[in-house]
C-alpha cells in the first residue's frame, strides 16, 4: 500500500489515527445498520402477519356464507383494514384461489393463488412486507387473507438513524482529530527540538543542546545527541586547530616569530601542563620547552617517559598522564597532564598529528636558517671575488689603452692591444653582471634618478651599436612625442646594452634589428626587435631568472644567463614590466615599459658630488657600458 507523501511526521500520525478512526466508524456503523434493519422488519413481518390473521378471522363468517351481502361486509373489512397505517394492500381469496375481496387491485398482483398455499410471508423487493393467513372454519380451509405492509416507514426510520449517527460519529471525529494532533505535538515536540538543534549544529553553532530530563525514552536520545554533538564540537575544534597551527607553526619558527600562541592554544584544549620537543642525544640542546603553568615539575617524568619509546605512547606516570611521540630523527615530543586517566584515543590522534606538525616546523626553521647562511656566504663570496677582480680588471684596461696608444704606428701591436681591450670589457661585464646580482639578493640596489629625456639614450644606442655591429641594420622607430621621466641613465643603457646586445648575439649576421619607442597612457615602451633564432616557450618562462640560459643558446654563444635577469630587476626597480614575445625561427622582440612624468628636465647630475646612496664600488659606473 503507498500512502500519499506526507512530509510532517505529525500530520502523518494524525491522518493514520482518523482513517483508522473512520474505518472502525464505518465498520461498526454498517453493523449497526444491518441489526436495525433487521430487527425493523422482523417488526413489520409480524405485524403483517397479525393483521392477515386479524384480516382472516374476520373473513371467515363471510366466506362461510358467501353471500352477495356477506361478501359486501368482507369488501368493508378489507377496506377498513386499507386504512390502517401502513397497509398499502389487503386482499381475501376465496376456496376457488380467487380474489374474494381486495383493497385497489395492483396490476402485477394474481387475481388467483393457488389454494395449497398455506401461509407464506414475502419481502417484495422494494422493500415491502406481505403476510399471509388461512381462512379457516374449524378446520376447513375456506381461503387465504392477505396483508401487504409498506416499508416506507421504516425506511424512514432507519434514514433518520443513519443521519443521527453520521452526525455524532462526524463530532466524534473532530475531537479525535483534534486530541491526535495534541498527542502527536506531545510525541513528536521532542522530535522538532532534536531537528532544530541538529541544523543549528549544521550551521556552525556547535554548542547548542537540547534540553533533557528524567529518564524517558526522549530524555535517552536528547542524551544521546547532546553527547555526540559535544564529541562532534570537540573534535572540529582540534581538526579546527590543526589546521590553523599548520600554516602559523612554519611562519613563526622560521621568521623567529613567536610560536607561543600555537602552543598555548595547544595546551588549552587538551588541558595539557606544556610541550617539549627534545633530542634524545645529550649533548643536543632541547629544541624547545614550553610551559603552560607555572610549576614546571613535570618535565623530570616526562623526560624519564621518553626512554625506549619508539612509536607514539600515552602512558600514566604517578599523577601525571603523559604522550610521547618520537618525530624526526631522534627528537621527541612529550606532553603531560594531571589526573589518573590516559589520553583518550582522539586526543592521542591530536598530539600526534600536532608533534609533527611542530617537529617538521621546527626542522623546517633549522634547514631555512643554514640554508639562508650558506646563501649568505655564497653572496658575499660572490661579492669580495668580483670587487677583487674588478680592480686589476681596470688596471689591465688602462695597460692596454697605453700599450694601444705606444703602438700607434704599429697595426698589429694596435690591434693585439685592442683585442685585450675588449676581452677585459667583457670580463669587467660579467663581473658587473655578478655584483649587480648580489646586491639584488642582499636588497642593496638603488637607483640615481634624474630628470631625463629617453630619445637621446635611444640614438646613442643605436650609433653605439652600428659602430661595433656595422654588420646589422639598426633602425630606430620612435614616435615624435617626448619621453620624460625621472631614471637612472646609466641602469637604462645597462638595459639597452643587454636587449641589443642579445639581438646581436642571437641574430645571423645581416638580420634586421628595430628598436622602437611609443607613449602609452603614462608610459613608455621600450621594444627591440630582431629577426635571430628565436625563443621557445618553454625558454620564455625562464628567461628572466638568474643564470637561466635558454636551449637555443646552446654551446656557441658564451654568457652566465644574467643580462635579461639584472635587466628585469633594473626595469622593475623603476616602477616598469619587460616582457617577450617570440616564436623559435621568426625573431623575438623585448618590450618594457617606464612610467613617464611630465616637468622640465634638470641639468644632469654631478656623480661625484651626488649624496644619493649608490652601491660601493671603487670605478665609475660607467664602466659598465659598451659592448
Ligand atoms: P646570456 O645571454 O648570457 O645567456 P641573458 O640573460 O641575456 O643571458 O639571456 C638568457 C637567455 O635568453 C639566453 O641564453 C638566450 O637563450 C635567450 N635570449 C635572450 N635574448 C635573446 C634573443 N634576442 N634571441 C634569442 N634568444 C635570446
Amino acid at each position: 500500500v503507498t500512502f500519499p507523501a506526507i512530509p510532517s511526521l505529525r500530520w502523518r500520525l494524525v491522518a493514520i489515527m482518523c482513517m483508522a478512526y473512520i474505518l472502525v466508524a464505518a465498520v461498526t456503523e454498517v453493523v449497526a445498520y444491518r441489526a436495525q434493519y433487521d430487527n425493523l422488519h422482523h417488526q413489520l413481518d409480524s405485524r403483517a402477519r397479525a393483521d392477515a390473521i386479524i384480516l382472516a378471522a374476520g373473513a371467515v363468517s363471510p366466506l362461510a356464507s358467501n353471500t352477495a351481502g356477506t361478501l359486501k361486509t368482507l369488501r368493508d373489512v378489507v377496506t377498513s383494514l386499507t386504512r390502517a397505517q401502513g397497509v398499502s394492500y389487503a386482499a381475501v381469496y376465496g376456496g376457488d384461489g380467487c380474489t374474494a375481496a381486495a383493497t385497489s387491485f395492483p396490476p402485477q398482483a394474481p387475481r388467483c393463488v393457488p389454494i395449497n398455499i398455506a401461509r407464506r410471508i414475502v419481502v417484495r423487493p422494494n422493500g415491502d412486507v406481505e403476510g399471509w393467513a388461512l381462512v379457516a372454519n374449524i378446520g376447513t380451509p375456506l381461503g387465504l387473507a392477505r396483508v401487504v405492509l409498506s416499508s416506507s416507514s421504516v425506511q424512514s426510520d432507519l434514514n433518520s438513524a443513519l443521519f443521527q449517527d453520521l452526525l455524532l460519529r462526524g463530532i466524534g471525529l473532530v475531537i479525535f482529530f483534534t486530541l491526535t494532533l495534541l498527542i502527536a505535538q506531545y510525541i513528536l515536540g521532542p522530535l522538532t527540538d532534536l531537528a532544530r538543534a541538529a541544523r543549528a549544529i549544521r550551521h556552525g553553532r556547535l554548542s547548542t543542546r537540547i534540553p533533557s530530563s528524567g529518564h524517558t525514552e526522549v530524555a535517552t536520545v536528547a542524551d544521546a545527541f547532546n553527547d555526540m554533538a559535544s564529541a562532534l564540537e570537540q573534535r572540529i575544534r582540534h581538526l579546527s586547530f590543526l589546521a590553523a597551527t599548520a600554516p602559523d607553526l612554519p611562519a613563526a619558527f622560521r621568521d623567529d616569530g613567536d610560536a607561543a600562541p600555537a602552543l598555548q592554544e595547544f595546551c588549552r584544549q587538551l588541558d595539557t601542563c606544556g610541550v617539549g620537543l627534545l633530542s634524545r642525544d645529550e649533548e643536543e640542546q632541547p629544541h624547545l620547552w614550553y610551559d603552560a603553568r607555572a610549576d614546571p615539575t613535570w618535565h623530570a617524568v616526562a623526560i624519564a617517559a621518553t626512554e625506549g619509546v619508539t612509536a607514539p605512547t600515552a602512558v600514566l606516570r604517578g599523577n601525571l598522564a603523559v604522550m610521547v611521540v618520537p618525530v624526526l630523527g631522534d627528537a621527541v615530543f612529550v606532553t603531560a597532564r594531571d589526573g589518573a586517566a590516559l589520553f583518550a584515543q582522539e586526543e592521542q590522534q591530536v598530539i600526534t598529528n600536532f608533534a609533527y606538525q611542530v617537529a617538521v616546523a621546527a626542522d623546517n626553521a633549522r634547514l631555512f636558517a643554514a640554508q639562508q647562511e650558506a646563501l649568505q656566504v655564497k653572496d658575499q663570496f660572490l661579492s669580495i671575488v668580483s670587487h677583487e677582480l674588478r680592480t686589476p680588471l681596470t688596471s689591465i684596461k688602462g695597460y692596454a689603452q697605453m700599450v694601444q696608444r705606444k703602438y700607434a704606428g704599429d697595426p698589429d701591436g694596435a690591434r693585439y692591444a685592442a683585442n685585450i681591450e675588449n676581452q677585459v670589457e667583457r670580463l669587467k661585464r660579467l663581473v658587473d653582471d655578478l655584483l649587480d646580482v648580489t646586491r639584488f639578493s642582499r636588497g642593496q640596489f638603488d637607483l640615481r634618478r634624474q630628470r631625463m629625456d629617453l630619445r637621446p639614450l635611444l640614438e646613442d644606442a643605436a650609433t653605439r651599436f652600428r659602430m661595433v655591429a656595422p654588420e646589422y641594420s639598426l633602425v630606430l622607430d620612435l614616435d615624435q612625442e617626448a619621453f620624460t621621466g625621472e631614471w637612472d641613465r646609466d641602469r637604462l643603457e645597462q638595459v639597452l646594452n643587454n636587449l641589443i646586445g642579445n639581438a646581436v648575439k642571437y641574430s645571423p649576421p645581416g638580420g634586421t634589428i628595430t628598436i622602437g619607442a611609443r607613449r602609452r597612457h603614462d608610459s613608455v615602451v621600450v621594444a627591440i626587435r630582431d629577426q635571430g633564432i628565436g625563443i621557445s616557450s618553454e625558454d620564455q618562462r625562464h628567461l628572466f631568472e638568474r643564470f637561466y640560459r635558454g636551449n637555443a643558446s646552446g654551446g656557441s654563444v658564451t654568457g652566465l644567463g644574467l643580462g635579461l635577469y639584472v635587466t628585469r630587476r633594473i626595469v622593475e626597480a623603476h616602477g616598469g614590466t619587460i616582457e617577450v614575445h617570440s616564436r623559435p625561427g621568426e625573431g623575438s622582440e623585448f618590450a618594457f615599459s617606464l612610467p613617464l612624468t611630465a616637468g622640465p628636465l634638470l641639468p644632469p647630475l654631478d656623480h661625484s658630488t651626488s649624496d644619493v646612496p649608490y652601491p660601493t664600488e671603487q670605478t665609475s659606473p660607467s664602466g659598465r657600458q659598451g659592448l
